[in-house]
């Protein structure tokens, strides 16, 4: 006999089109050239806020990869086993472009559009989001090497998604999806400590051998691997499946245990004898593989931005629905103020993430590269520091459900970390950002311009601009080593400049003007939840 009645508890959320209730996102879309893809990015937004794509997202994570070093006879396969729910992910994801639609189509606005679809899979499950990501990142590579992309590009470029190896007779998939393999044992920021050789078959292609610490979705068609030829590091394409449908060797010797991301197997891989192939020129593999990583530090913007997505999503629907004390949680202001904070991080670190998409469409001018170039870094750093803190703060307005896995906020809390030690960890971004002031300056000049355009909008701003450029200025003056330790603090009020001035330009000014307040002005406090007196927490409130 049942002893109570469940009241008081929030009904689910789902059966919702989640980039019609994203405000920010959708005005993002059409600020930034992707309006034609609307009806899509609905199909998706709907599609991903379905019960049932949660439920694949929450078991893709529960049922973790299982690695199989051998078949039932011995033999070696090091195949990663998936729940079939990752594969549902992973393939709706492929299937609506995630990957690589801004290639596919290029023009106005691609890159945005490909953001927007990428960062509404990743708010729903993030751990699908590294091989996608990575696919993506791989195209201009891949295009160093005319052969090697009339081969390939087709096949990154299918909407159709195999989970499968296709070993044998079955050999010949037309899709592909791309991992990369740089990290090593005693190097992962410091690449060119890597110890793997490759040496020259004369048959056109070259044999690696040596070991990588880190190489993620291993069951990927083939991977971008650094390693040293006499030349110096170079950069190598290693197919999973050789030319005539036998298994390269791809020794994977375990997979990782990580704090979270669990839907993603990460792997530790040894290479005997593999075969790979030349990427770009001998030597200068670092050159190679360094657009695949500008992108991928990009995508570490949308994915931590798609998080914060969730985790005020999540937040602003169960207070609303929440009682205590005789009333809504949103219509107590102390609360109402905690969501309203965490909404305008997110607002504006969505506005950054589809600010520096359109920086990489194919009509970029010199001057919007210099641009990415520099906002890139700086927006990898900030915005994905800023992640896990706003994850936990969101959990907390779910009371103790938040702590539990019934619960996506946990999970989620869990996985923003590591959107800010993949691809350039905090330290090697904010030196990243020196190297580019002093050796680039023209990056510097660029995100200049772009962050003055809101010059005059708010006298707080403006002080924040102008101590901003001193600092610059101070910086490409001071010796190494006390650049390197005001880092951090340079690459913080550079973020801060280029969000305000974003919100300054695309958001009401309720936003642009507590998020000023609360970021850059003296009433601002350093937790979630402390806006300045006065703030317009309804109209912030509304667009959440
Ligand atoms: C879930 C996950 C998946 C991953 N998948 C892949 C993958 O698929 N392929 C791949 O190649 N790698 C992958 N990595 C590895 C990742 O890219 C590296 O862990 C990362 O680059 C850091 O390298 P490291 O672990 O060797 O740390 P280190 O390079 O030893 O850095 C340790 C710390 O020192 C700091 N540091 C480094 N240099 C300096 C300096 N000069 N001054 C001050 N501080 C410094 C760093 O910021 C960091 O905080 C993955 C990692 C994780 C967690």
């Amino acid at each position: 006999m049942a002893t109570h009645e469940v009241t008081n508890q929030v009904p689910p959320r789902a059966g919702l089109d989640e980039f019609e209730l994203n405000v920010p996102l959708t005005e993002a879309v059409l600020e930034y050239g992707a309006g034609w893809a609307v009806p899509d990015l609905h199909r998706v937004g709907r599609h991903v806020g379905t019960a049932e794509f949660q439920r694949d997202a929450q078991l893709a994570n529960t049922r973790v990869p299982v690695l199989h070093t051998h078949d039932e006879y011995g033999n070696r396969i090091d195949e990663v086993e998936y729940d079939d729910a990752y594969h549902r992910v992973l393939s709706a994801a492929v299937g609506f472009g995630a990957h690589t639609a801004a290639w596919a189509h290029p023009g106005p606005g691609a890159n945005t559009a490909r953001a927007a679809t990428f960062m509404l899979f990743a708010q729903i499950e993030p751990g699908h989001a590294c091989p996608v990501s990575m696919t993506h990142a791989a195209v201009p590579a891949m295009q160093t090497t005319p052969e090697i992309a009339q081969k390939w590009l087709p096949r990154l470029l299918s909407r159709e998604y195999n989970g499968t190896l296709r070993t044998g007779a079955a050999w010949g998939k037309t899709s592909a999806l791309i991992g990369m393999a740089m990290t090593e044992k005693q190097g992962g920021s410091d690449v060119r400590a890597g110890t793997t050789l490759a040496v020259d078959a004369g048959d056109g292609s070259w044999r690696l051998t040596g070991h990588k610490w880190f190489c993620s979705a291993p069951m990927s068609d083939a991977f971008l691997v650094l390693a040293q030829t006499q030349a110096g590091l170079s950069c190598f394409l290693v197919p999973r499946v050789l030319g005539d449908g036998t298994r390269n060797v791809f020794l994977i010797q375990r997979l990782k245990d990580k704090l979270g991301n669990r839907s993603n197997a990460s792997s530790e891989v040894e290479f005997d004898q593999t075969v790979g192939h030349l990427l770009g020129e001998e030597g200068r593999g670092v050159r190679t593989i360094i657009e695949m990583v500008a992108r991928t530090r990009l995508d570490c913007v949308l994915g931590t931005a798609a998080g914060m997505r969730q985790s005020v999503a999540e937040a602003a629907w169960h207070v609303r629905h929440r009682r205590a004390f005789e009333a809504r949680l949103i219509d107590q202001s102390a609360m109402a103020a905690v969501v309203a904070d965490l909404a305008l991080e997110s607002e504006a670190a969505t506005a950054t993430a589809m600010r520096l998409a359109r920086a990489h469409d194919e009509d970029a001018t010199q001057q919007e590269v210099a641009f990415r170039r520099l906002a890139t870094a700086v927006s990898k750093y900030w915005v994905c520091k800023r992640g896990p803190e706003h994850a936990y703060e969101a959990l907390e307005c779910l009371g103790g459900n938040g702590y539990t896995e019934s619960f996506p906020l946990a999970r989620r809390y869990r996985e923003q970390p590591v959107m800010a030690i993949w691809e350039g960890s905090g330290n090697v971004i904010a030196l990243d950002v020196l190297r580019a002031i002093t050796r680039e300056p023209d990056t510097a000049e660029a995100f200049d311009l772009e962050v003055s355009r809101a010059v005059g909008a708010h006298p707080v701003l403006d002080a924040h601009l102008t101590a901003t450029r001193r600092m610059l200025r101070d910086a490409s003056r001071a010796d190494a080593s006390a650049a390197a330790s005001g880092a951090r603090r340079l690459v913080e009020a550079l973020a801060l400049a280029l969000q305000a001035s974003l919100l300054v330009r695309s958001a009401p000014v309720a936003v642009s003007d507590a998020f000023i307040g609360a970021r850059l002005g003296p009433d601002g406090g350093r937790l979630y939840g402390t806006l300045p007196a006065g703030t317009n927490t309804a109209a912030i409130l509304a667009r959440a």
